[in-house]
């Protein structure tokens, strides 16, 4: 059997993940910078939740508790949440977006790997819980990938798996956020 390296030093030789994916994204002297910004909508939680695992522990906006059916009007959506139901606070975090292909779905007799927007991978830094109730807004860009103004909403994904990729000693690298979209 393999044994495992316990060498005491091993920050000298690996590669620093956070480091890299900061290049990548903000670039360097030798690297051209491939990142895109990204609004991550995340709820507001009820004092004290870090990972809410019902929608309880958010924080409900009035228009959806206030209304008996407990829905939200979606078509003219208050101006507090936006038609979210939850009160929120919007970030802008620089990312890389991917997406799936439809060649998983062959059973379907669809067109080999045909792009389809339903589904994708964002890679984002950063340093706060992240759950399934935040979203990844996906604003327009123009062709050399900056935002427009005023700021328009391309795509509102909503956040399947929030994983978190560590290098040594436990730091946090990155996340991988799986998506899905309306
Ligand atoms: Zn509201």
């Amino acid at each position: 059997m393999k044994s495992f390296k316990t060498s005491t030093s091993p920050r000298a030789k690996e590669i620093d993940l956070r480091s890299e994916l900061n290049k990548f994204f903000f670039g360097a002297s030798d690297e051209v910078a491939k990142g895109c910004f990204f609004i991550l909508r995340r709820m507001r939680r009820q004092e004290g939740v870090i990972y809410p695992t019902t929608s309880s522990e958010l924080q409900t906006c009035i228009c959806k508790s206030s209304n008996h059916s407990g829905e939200v009007d979606k078509d003219y959506p208050c101006q507090s949440c936006e038609g979210e139901g939850y009160l929120f606070d919007d970030e802008i975090v620089v990312g890389y977006k991917t997406s799936r292909f439809e060649y998983q779905a062959v059973e379907k007799y669809t067109t080999w790997g045909k792009n389809i927007v339903e589904l994708s991978f964002f890679y984002i830094e950063h340093h706060e819980a992240i759950s399934r109730y935040d979203k990844l807004i996906e604003p327009l860009t123009n062709s050399e990938g900056e935002i427009i103004s005023p700021v328009k909403i391309l795509h509102k994904h909503n956040i399947h798996m929030a994983e978190r990729f560590r290098d040594d000693c436990g730091r946090l690298s990155y996340f991988r956020i799986s998506c899905f979209t309306d």
